[in-house]
Formats: C-alpha cells, sequence, structure tokens
C-alpha cells in the first residue's frame, strides 16, 4: 500500500473572489465524501494570491456557506496570502535551474502583436484557455539588455520558459486520473500552455506556482476539482517535477452549468448558495441537485 491510500488527504481551495456557488458545493462535497469513503482528511485552503481580484472581506462569507452546507474541514485553514515565503523560494530553485525569465511586455503590448499576425492571415498559438502565447522577443534578450531593463526599473513579471523545462525531463511526464472523462494515467503536454506566468508585479506568485507548493506542503494527496482544471495539471507535473514535489492523484469532476448550459460564473446570482438558502432550499436540497444525497 503506497502513502497515498495510507494517509489520504482532500483539500477544497476555493479563492475569495466571490461568493460559492453550486459548482464550489459540488466540489466541497465530493472531496468531502471522498476522504470519508478512504478515511482521509480533508482540508480548507483559500487562495488568495491574487489581490487584484480576492476581496479579504469575502472569507468569511466562504466559512458561513460552507457551514450551512454541512462541509467540515480538518485542521487549520491555510490563506495563501500568509506563505509568500514558500513560494518565492520554490521561485528561486526554478531561477537557479535557469527557467525564469522576466518578460516586460504589457498585456496590449501582447494583444497588438497577436492582432497584428491574425490579421495576416496566420495562426497565433493559444493555451488551452484561450490565451495567447506569449511573444518569444523577451526570452531571447540578451543578458546585457535584461539587466539594463531591470536597472530602469521597467515593470515585468516572471516566466518560465516552458521549451526549456520541458527538455529537463528524461522521460514523458503524466499523473494519476481518476474522474469521470479519463480514467487511467494520462500524458501532461505543459508545451500547450507557453511560457506560463510566475510571479506578477501585482501578485507575488501565480496560481499554479502556489498550488503545487501548498498541495505539497499540507501532503496533499488527492487533488479532487473541476474539469476546468483538467489541462492546467500538465503544467503542475512540470512543477512538481522541477521542484522534487510528490504527486498527488488527481480527480477532476464535472462541471455544474447554469441554466443557460454554461459554466456557473460567481457573478450570478441565481445559483449563489446565499440566494438558494433565501430562497428556502435547504442544504439537504442541495445535495439533492448536485446528486450527492
Ligand atoms: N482556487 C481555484 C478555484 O477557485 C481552485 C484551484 C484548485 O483546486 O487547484 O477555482
Amino acid at each position: 500500500m503506497s502513502m497515498n491510500e495510507r494517509h489520504p488527504v482532500f483539500r477544497f481551495a476555493p479563492s475569495p473572489n466571490g461568493l460559492l456557488h453550486l459548482g464550489h458545493a459540488y466540489s466541497a462535497l465530493l472531496n468531502q465524501k471522498m476522504a470519508r469513503e478512504k478515511t482521509g482528511r480533508v482540508l480548507l485552503r483559500i487562495e488568495d494570491i491574487d489581490r487584484t481580484r480576492c476581496r479579504p472581506e469575502l472569507e468569511e462569507f466562504i466559512y458561513r456557506d460552507l457551514v450551512w452546507l454541512g462541509f467540515r474541514w480538518d485542521g487549520t485553514v491555510r490563506r495563501q496570502s500568509e506563505h509568500l515565503a514558500d513560494y518565492a523560494s520554490a521561485l528561486q530553485r526554478l531561477t537557479d535551474q535557469g527557467l525564469i525569465y522576466p518578460a516586460f511586455l504589457t498585456r496590449s503590448e501582447v494583444k497588438q502583436r497577436v492582432s497584428a499576425w491574425e490579421a495576416s492571415g496566420r495562426i497565433w498559438p493559444r493555451d488551452p484557455d484561450g490565451a495567447p502565447h506569449y511573444p518569444e522577443d523577451d526570452r531571447e534578450r540578451s543578458e546585457a539588455e535584461r539587466r539594463q531593463l531591470l536597472a530602469l526599473g521597467k515593470r515585468h513579471a516572471l516566466r518560465l520558459d516552458m521549451a526549456k523545462a520541458v527538455r529537463k525531463l528524461s522521460g514523458g511526464l503524466n499523473w494519476r486520473e481518476t474522474g469521470e472523462s479519463d480514467t487511467g494515467i494520462v500524458e501532461a503536454d505543459p508545451l500547450e500552455w507557453g511560457d506560463v506566468i510566475l510571479s506578477r508585479s501585482d501578485a507575488p506568485s501565480s496560481y499554479h506556482l502556489s498550488v503545487v507548493v501548498d498541495d505539497a506542503a499540507q501532503g496533499v494527496t488527492h487533488v479532487v476539482r473541476g474539469l476546468d482544471l483538467f489541462k492546467a495539471t500538465a503544467v503542475h507535473r512540470l512543477l512538481q517535477h522541477l521542484l522534487d514535489l510528490p504527486e498527488p492523484i488527481y480527480h477532476h469532476h464535472r462541471l455544474i452549468l447554469g441554466p443557460d448550459g454554461r459554466k456557473l460564473s460567481k457573478s450570478e446570482q441565481s445559483t449563489g448558495l446565499e440566494s438558494l438558502r433565501e430562497a428556502g432550499q435547504s442544504p439537504a436540497d442541495i445535495r439533492r441537485l448536485l446528486g450527492l444525497a
């Protein structure tokens, strides 16, 4: 029996950038159900690294809605904003491996570059979320030029040189998936993400970097989350490899869709847990609605 099977640790990791909706409820309750089935623990993590989008006051509403729902977490809550030193040291390890470069182009400069290219009928590569890959300019800058721009105080993000990072792999990269769509060993293709951001001038770590650092720090063995993060797992597996972190088992669950058939958004009122509660729905109703009764 492996370590993962003996001490299963699950986690629910919402971001306080809106109120919880049915999609969150499904994820939280599924984590709890799977943890109970394996007599494991389920942790709660507040993913508040992006200060531009997260609102600290929403955290209280997250606890309130989760308690109402009947989601009980083990141990203390881990708040990402309290662990910036952990992300900085992971970033330093990647920098020491020569895999990080400062990226100076602004979002609108990237946009202009992409539109000009596409206006001439060519296709610019995009990541699985539809965002254009970062242009090559900065990756190809000389060290002297880079130092000069940094000395001038030019704002920049830090990006992973994806092609170089992938070259560090000795064999292929994959993960163990137990989700509903793709069960078994899944081949990871991090190259389709291009040079992902690992830190920005206004957010000291990215989602990708903090999630792998946290999952390892919290001893998470089972990552149960929405299918919208299925493809991002390729980046997470790569970072785990580069940072020597253990590999969790992944389970990507179906997304709860709104009445219009689209993914739920945090601004949508009708499927918010608070609105459902105010409309007289009970936690048992929610469970039934989600097929988790
Ligand atoms: N914080 C992410 C979200 O709210 C979830 C991240 C994860 O489960 O890996 O969508």
